[in-house]
């Protein structure tokens, strides 16, 4: 298939007049006159017959800018920098409902992580407080030992004492 028959299967229907214009800028500086092709609304000399990226790399790319130019196009519109898309008011209403659904989904997030958090530390915090129990009544133990084995000893050498006499 040559270019021109490819140019002109894409080319828009009805009077050569009313037909999309290219638009893209020129050297001169002017919009480019030439008509427009069906699926990019450019011309064949400003990119009108790209197929668009190819490789999976090139998709992802595509992919990623097209994601981050809609954020900036709702934030833009969010700040009121940008009027907001001509949409009908269910539409509007589906759309506040499906964000404040993903908000309290990010907030149940949030909680449940946080409760996570507490726990751990309330563990490791009466954790570390039973070993101290611990010590402190092995402590205990061993000092009540070593008093009642003192007094034993005195109670034998006084016994010896007494038997000598
Ligand atoms: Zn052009």
């Amino acid at each position: 298939m040559s270019l021109r028959t490819k140019y002109s299967d894409r080319t828009f229907n009805g009077p050569k007049t009313s037909r999309p214009k290219c638009g893209a800028r020129t050297i001169s500086g002017r919009p480019c006159q030439a008509q427009a092709l069906k699926p990019s609304g450019r011309c064949f000399r400003h990119g009108g017959l790209s197929t668009g990226p190819r490789t999976p790399e090139g998709k992802a790319r595509q992919r990623q800018a097209a994601k981050e130019t809609m954020r900036r196009i709702w934030q833009e519109r969010r700040r009121g920098e940008r009027p907001m898309p001509n949409i009908s008011d269910e539409k509007r209403a589906e759309m506040a409902a499906r964000a404040r659904q993903r908000q309290s989904a990010l907030q149940a997030a949030r909680d449940e992580h946080l409760r996570e958090l507490r726990w751990k530390k309330w563990r490791a915090d009466m954790q570390e407080k039973r070993r101290e129990e611990s010590l402190a009544r092995k402590e205990a133990a061993r000092i009540r030992h070593a008093e009642r084995m003192r007094r034993y000893r005195e109670k034998q050498k006084k016994q010896r004492a007494n038997s000598n006499a």
